[in-house]
C-alpha cells in the first residue's frame, strides 16, 4: 500500500527527502513558505562533506552533477591575526574532493528537478491522529491528512511542537552577514587575500569569516559575543568608546539605540567593533551590502523526543546547531536516509518501525556533531584567538 507522505519545508533537508522518495518511485507532497524556489536570497555556498552531504547526494543519484558543478578549490582556507600576518595558508590538492563549495541556489535548483512543490505553503500546526498519521494545516486554509509528516522546516519549525516542546536558545554569539559583488574587478586586492575559498580572521570575542561564493560573489560574516538585547545599547553591550556614528539614536530615556535592518548604522557599529584589525577586515565591512542579522541560536542537546507515530523532523528543525559547515549536510543525509527507509516500508506497522529507527540513528549522530559545534563555536568566538587556531589545525589535521 502507498503511503501518503508530506515534507514541511523545502530546504536542503525537505528536498534531499524528497528526491530520494522521487528517486524510489513514491509520491511525496511538499509544502514550503516561500511563494516561488528564488523569492529570497538563497544564503551564502555550502561545503559538502564525502560522508555527510554528498553521501546523501550519492542516495538521490546525484552526486554527478553535483561534482559538475561544485568548487573543489573553493575548499581553500586561510587564517589571518588582526594584524594581518597570515598564520595558516591551506589549499587543496587539484584531486581533493573531500569538501567541495557550492552555491545554495545552485544546490536547490539541483535537488528541485522535476519535484512537484506545493509554493506558498505555510503550514501553521500539525495534528497527530491516532493510531497513525496527522492532519496539517496551513495559513491559507488548506489542510490535508497523510500517513506520516516530515518537519524539515527549520529553526523556527512549527512540526516540532507535535513532538517536542523544546524551542531554540541563545548562543550568545551574534552574527551579521553582509556581500561584496565583482569581488575580482572591484576589489582585486581583496580578492588576493581571500584567495579562491575562505578567509578567517580570528580576535578577542570575536571572528570576521569572508567566503567565496561563485561569479566573483564575496559572503562576509562578522561574528561576536553580546547579549541578545546587545542592539538597544550597542556602545555599552559591545564596551565601544565614542560611537557616534551617522545613524546612531538618541532615545528619551538617553540609550543609544541600533536598529539592525538600518544598513549605515551597522556598518558604522562594525567599523567601531573592529578598530584596531587589518585594514583589509574594515575594507570588507566598508564595502558590504545589505547587512542581515542572525542572531546564533540553538536546540538543546541531544534534543530527542518520545516516538510519535506518523510525526518526525530532519534537520535544523530537529537539531539546531552552531554554524559550523555541518547543518545543511546532516540535514541532508538526515532526509535521504529517512526517505530510503520510508521507501522500503510497505505497511503502517512497517512505515512507523522505519521512522523510530531512523530517530535513533539521527539522534545518536546530531548529538555528537551538537558537542563538537558547540565547543567549537566556543573556541571560535571566544577569548582566546590561539584557541581558534588550534581548531582549525585540529579540523585540517583530520
Ligand atoms: C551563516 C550560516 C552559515 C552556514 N554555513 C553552513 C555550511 O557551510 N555548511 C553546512 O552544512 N551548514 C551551514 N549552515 C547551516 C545550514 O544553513 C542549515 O543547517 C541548513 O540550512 C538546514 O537545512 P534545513 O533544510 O533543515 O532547514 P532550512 O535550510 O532552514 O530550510 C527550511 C525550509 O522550510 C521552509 N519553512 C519554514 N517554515 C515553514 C512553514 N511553516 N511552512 C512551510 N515551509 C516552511 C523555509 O522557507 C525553508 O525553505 C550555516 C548556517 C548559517 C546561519
Amino acid at each position: 500500500m502507498i503511503q501518503r507522505i508530506a515534507v514541511v519545508g523545502g530546504g536542503p533537508a525537505g528536498l534531499t527527502f524528497a528526491r530520494v522518495l522521487h528517486r524510489h518511485g513514491h509520491p511525496v507532497t511538499v509544502l514550503e513558505r516561500d511563494p516561488a524556489p528564488d523569492a529570497r536570497p538563497p544564503g551564502g555556498t555550502l561545503d559538502l562533506h564525502e560522508n555527510l552531504g554528498q553521501l546523501a547526494l550519492d542516495k538521490a543519484g546525484l552526486l554527478a552533477e553535483f561534482h559538475a558543478l561544485s568548487r573543489p578549490e573553493g575548499q581553500a582556507m586561510r587564517v589571518l591575526d588582526v594584524d594581518g600576518t597570515v598564520l595558516r595558508d591551506w589549499r587543496p590538492r587539484p584531486d581533493e574532493r573531500a569538501n567541495p563549495e557550492i552555491d545554495r541556489g545552485q544546490l536547490r535548483d539541483l535537488l528541485l528537478g522535476p519535484l512537484d512543490v506545493r509554493w506558498g505553503t505555510a503550514v501553521t500546526e500539525v495534528a497527530p491522529e491516532a493510531p497513525q498519521g496527522a492532519l496539517v494545516r496551513s495559513a491559507d486554509g488548506w489542510q490535508e491528512a497523510f500517513d506520516l509528516v516530515v518537519g524539515a522546516d527549520g529553526a523556527w519549525s512549527k512540526v516540532r511542537p507535535a513532538v517536542s516542546p523544546a524551542t531554540p536558545y541563545y548562543t550568545g554569539v551574534a552574527l551579521i552577514e553582509t556581500s561584496l559583488d565583482d569581488i575580482d574587478t572591484r576589489h582585486p586586492g581583496l580578492a588576493r587575500l581571500i584567495g579562491d575559498g575562505a578567509m578567517a580572521v580570528y580576535g578577542v570575542n570575536r571572528g570576521l569569516v569572508a567566503q567565496r561564493n561563485s561569479g566573483g560573489h564575496v559572503k562576509v560574516y562578522a561574528q561576536f559575543r553580546a547579549p541578545l538585547d546587545w542592539h538597544e545599547n550597542p556602545a555599552l553591550h559591545l564596551g565601544l568608546d565614542g560611537l557616534d556614528g551617522p545613524d546612531e539614536t538618541d532615545e528619551p530615556d538617553g540609550r543609544a539605540g541600533l536598529d539592525p535592518s538600518d544598513a549605515e548604522a551597522v556598518r558604522s557599529t562594525l567599523l567601531a567593533l573592529y578598530d584596531g584589525w587589518t585594514a583589509p577586515v574594515l575594507d570588507l565591512l566598508r564595502h558590504g551590502t545589505a547587512f542581515v542579522y542572525r542572531p546564533l541560536h540553538v536546540l538543546p542537546a541531544p534534543h530527542t523526543w518520545a516516538h510519535v507515530p506518523g510525526v518526525t523532523l530532519v534537520g535544523d528543525a530537529a537539531h539546531l546547531m552552531p554554524p559550523l559547515g555541518v547543518g545543511a549536510n546532516l540535514a541532508m543525509l538526515d532526509g535521504a536516509e529517512l526517505a530510503e527507509s520510508v521507501a522500503a516500508a510497505s505497511g503502517p506497522g512497517e512505515l512507523d518501525e522505519a521512522v523510530r529507527a531512523f530517530e535513533e540513528r539521527m539522534w545518536a549522530r546530531a548529538g555528537r556533531w551538537a558537542k563538537f559545534t558547540t565547543a567549537g563555536l566556543e573556541r571560535l568566538v571566544g577569548p582566546d584567538p590561539a584557541d581558534a587556531l588550534a581548531l582549525f589545525d585540529e579540523v585540517q589535521g583530520g
